[in-house]
Parts: C-alpha cells; structure tokens; sequence
C-alpha cells in the first residue's frame, strides 16, 4: 500500500514504514493510503470468527503492507493481552432498546486511547528496524489529558525511544494530570504547559515543520515523531474494534450479517469518528456516523454549515478530552472528498484566518454520512443521571456527550427509534469521578482520589485497577511552561541525554 499527503497534489509516493516513522507529510498535510481496501460481506463474516488480536491484525495487514501478518499478529497478540486490557479489550454492553455502548476503556490508561496506543510503539519499532534507522525517536505529543497517559503507557521503556509529553495547565482531570506527572521510566519528559490544548498543538506542529530545529535534534542523534492521532499508525489500530462491535452483535442475534448499523463518537480531533469512516468505506455496513461534540462545537456547526470557524471562545468543560477547535483529522475526510487542490487551499485558509468553507456539494456529500451534535456540560450531566438512574449504565462525561447526541439525533429522526446504534464509549467514568458523582447525586464531590471512593460507594461499581492508589505516587514532573519555550525544553532534554 502506498500513501500520500492530503496537501499534495503531485502524489509523492511513501511507505507504510515512512508514514509510521514520519507522522506528519513534510508539507504539513496528513498521510492517507491510496485506496481503501474493501471486504465482501462473506469476507465480513469471515472476521467475525477471529480473536480480537486476529482481527486487528487482519485489518491493519491492509494497510501495513510492509509488515507480514504473522509480524503484526505477533504485535497485536502482545499488545491486547489480558495483562493490559481485561477483561475484554472492548465489550459491547447493550443499553435499552437499541443502543450498543461499546466500552474502549478496559486498557492500562482506561481511556479509548490505550487500544491505539498499545500497539503502536511496536509497529513504530518494527518500522525503525525495517528502515535500518539509527537515530533516537523523540515522540513529541501534545495532549488534552487521555493520550499523554496513554502514549507514556506505550512508550515508556521502548528501545530506541523517548517520549515528551504536553498536557494543558489546569486543562484536565486531577486523575489526568496525576497519571502523567507521576509516570516511571527514564526515556519520558512530562511538563504543564500555560495555553489550551490548541495553543499546544499548534506549537508541537509548528515545532515538527522547524527545519532549524530538526537539524539541531539530529546533530544530538534524534529524529522528531507524533503519537497523536494525525498519525496514520495511531489511527488505523481503532479500526478494527468497530468490525468487532458488529461481530459482537451478529453472534448476539441483534442483527443480521448485512443489516446496517449507525456509530456515535464522542470527538475532539476527529479521529475516532474517522477510523469508524473508514471501516465504513471498508465495507463494515453503518448508516450513518453522528459526530458529538461539547460546548467546543465548532465540528457540529461545520456539519451543518460547512463553514468551519475555529475563531471563537474555547471553553473548559466536563468531558476535557475533547476541548478542540481544530479537529486535526477532519482534512483527512476533506481531502477524501474534495481532492487534495481543495484540501491544501482550505488547510491554508484556516492556517491564515482560522476560516473555510466548503462547496454546497462538498458539504452535501458529507452529510450523506455524518451528522454533528452537541451538548453542553448542563446537558452532559442530565444525560449521565438519566442513563445511570433510568438504564442501570454509568457513563463519563465523554461517553455521555456521545449519548445525548444519540438522544437529541433520535428526538429528530423519529422513524429512526429502532436503528440500531453504536456508541463509542472512549473513557471510565472513573477517569472523571468527580463530574460523574456530582451528576448521579446534585452534590459536589469531595476532590482528588476521594472522589474515587465516594462514586465506587455511591454506584457499588469497583474503581479500575489503574486508578487505584494514584495520588500515593511520587510527582516526578512540576514544571509548567509558556508554549514558546517547548522547543528550549526539548533541546535541552534530547541533549542531557546525549
Ligand atoms: C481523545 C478522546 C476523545 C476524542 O477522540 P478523537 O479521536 O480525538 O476525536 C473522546 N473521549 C475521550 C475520553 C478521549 O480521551
């Protein structure tokens, strides 16, 4: 499989290994693979046979054609242990009538991030390996709070790696914040940053396209790449969970092989809800995917208007993880829609006024897919009391995000009652215990892992392991920064190394 960059209108060839390695297309734009590999239905069913490790296998052997499948089943088998994730990888739990609330958190970070994040360190070694690379990888990873923790997970320990991870100052959960700034292993560099989530992202990208600052980091013997979801690796690995989602329901009986289902995500940066696009395209029936959005609900009015308009109000809200305004992997569907010429103009419209809009018929072709609501942390918080106190389902803030979209998308899609839909649900609720307990009970919880206890005791659902004893941990990172000075601590660290 050969892919190019969304901006690239010459189509320079690159490698699965490259686009592992690289990240991010030189020219800024995203890798996408040249075509989307697509499954007959009996090939469909054939999956559904398979373990998970199988199945992810099967699917990213599409992609990664660099890789045997017997490498990447081996990486997968290692990757979706029962050590890491139990006692599943990813259950699908039925939720009243016609609502599939498939569970991504069961991994060593209990966030949806872990599925990727697991795996994708062993492909990225495999691909040094395969390159004959010599220099040091510096993961550079801008966070919202899940994925730092997740990609510290992954990456910590892993030859030939180093990992620095930027998290926004009083922008996450106080159990976010404690998983990373306590986390082990002497290849990781942790540090607060003073900004938002996309003040960081734009400096990690801008650092990314500094050719001054690459030349620097190779002189120390390091070589500069993402663990965020604009990187294909991330992305492909989540995939292969919504073909499982729908196994899971054939062997139930709740549908037929063929019948087509809808998908809910909860969305930040736009990735989750792509790789469920993908499987689409792939061949995986879905009717429609319907895009959740927070008080941040700049994908919502884009979906509805196709104007996107990242120049607004950023607001802090429940469900942290997705406080985005610009939703890197949406130019990934656009390039899939409007071309690569398109895609690079509106990629430089928002890069100079934060503004583009798309053609009526682009936007069109987009809506025959993808519908966006949002709900704010009022509308949150209502959801997550009437799912826990009406279903028996205790969901977190994200999730619930995803289900009141679900609930506002069915109150105007009455015919649509019965449509079966799968709802990803990317965190525990004990990520953001604090949120949760205050919307089950209308009283404030105490802070900090306290708040653990107190909703374990309200609920009687145990705390994941994971999570326990967190704030016992030794704090080994307390720096905050202002986002100019990334670059600084980055050079400083690769050269301490040295
Ligand atoms: C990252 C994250 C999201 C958003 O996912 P995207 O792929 O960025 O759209 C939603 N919920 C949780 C809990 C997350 O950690």
């Amino acid at each position: 499989m050969k892919f190019y960059s969304t901006r690239d209108v010459s189509k320079k060839e690159y490698s699965p290994c490259e686009v592992i390695k690289l990240g991010l297309a030189p020219d800024g734009g995203l890798f996408v693979p040249e075509r989307i590999p697509v499954l007959s239905l009996g090939e469909l069913g054939g999956l559904c046979s398979l373990s998970y490790p199988e199945l992810s296998a099967r699917i990213l052997s599409y992609f990664f054609t660099d890789f045997t499948y017997d490498e990447l089943l081996c990486d997968c088998l290692a990757a979706y242990s029962v050590e890491k994730f139990s006692p599943e990888v990813c259950p699908t739990v039925k939720v009243g009538d016609a609502t599939y609330v498939l569970e991504l958190w069961h991994g060593p970070s209990c966030a949806f991030k872990d599925v990727a994040l697991q795996l994708m360190p062993r492909l990225f070694s495999r691909a040094l390996a395969k390159t004959g690379e010599s220099r040091r990888a510096l993961v550079l990873t801008a966070t919202s709070g899940d994925t730092g923790k997740a990609a510290l997970e992954g990456y910590s320990g892993v030859d030939g790696t180093d990992i620095a991870v930027f998290f926004p100052d009083g922008g996450t959960s106080e159990t976010q914040r404690l998983q990373m700034v306590t986390q082990a292993g002497d290849n990781v560099l942790v540090s607060a940053v003073l900004g938002n989530f996309d003040d960081i992202q734009t400096e990690v990208k801008r650092i990314f396209s500094d050719e001054d600052m690459r030349a620097r980091l190779s002189e120390l013997g390091y070589f500069l790449t993402s663990a965020n979801s604009i990187n294909f690796a991330r992305l492909a690995p989540q995939i292969p969970y919504y073909f499982k989602a729908y196994c899971d329901m054939l062997a139930r009986g709740e549908i037929s092989l063929g019948d087509r289902i809808s998908i809910c995500v909860p969305t930040g940066n736009f990735g989750n809800i792509f790789a469920a696009y993908i499987a689409s395209l792939m061949g995986l029936p879905v009717g429609r995917l319907i895009c959740a959005s927070n008080a941040n609900s700049v994908l919502t009015d884009f979906l509805r208007s196709g104007r996107y308009d990242r120049n607004r109000s950023f607001y802090t809200t429940a469900s942290p993880s997705m406080d985005i305004l610009v939703s890197s992997n949406l130019e990934r569907l656009i390039y899939f829609v409007c071309g690569a010429e398109r895609t690079s103009k509106y990629m430089s419209e928002l890069m100079s006024g934060g503004v583009y809009a798309l053609a009526p018929d682009e936007l069109e072709r987009i809506r025959e897919v993808f519908l966006g609501y949002c709900a704010d942390d009022e509308a949150t918080a209502r959801t997550i009391k009437h799912y826990y106190t009406d279903m028996g389902y205790l969901a977190d803030t994200h999730t619930a995000v995803a289900l009141a979209a679900l609930d506002e998308y069915r109150a105007e899609h009455p015919l649509s009652v019965t449509e079966k839909v799968v709802v990803a649900s990317t965190a525990s609720p004990y990520k953001f215990a604090e949120s949760v307990y205050y919307a089950i009970s209308g009283v404030a919880s105490p802070s900090g892992s306290r708040s653990l206890i107190t909703l374990s005791e309200a609920t009687g659902i145990e705390i994941p392991e994971p999570l326990l004893g967190l704030d016992r941990r030794a704090v080994r990172f307390s720096s905050s920064v202002e986002p100019r000075y990334l670059a600084d601590m980055i050079l400083e660290y690769a050269g301490g190394k040295k």
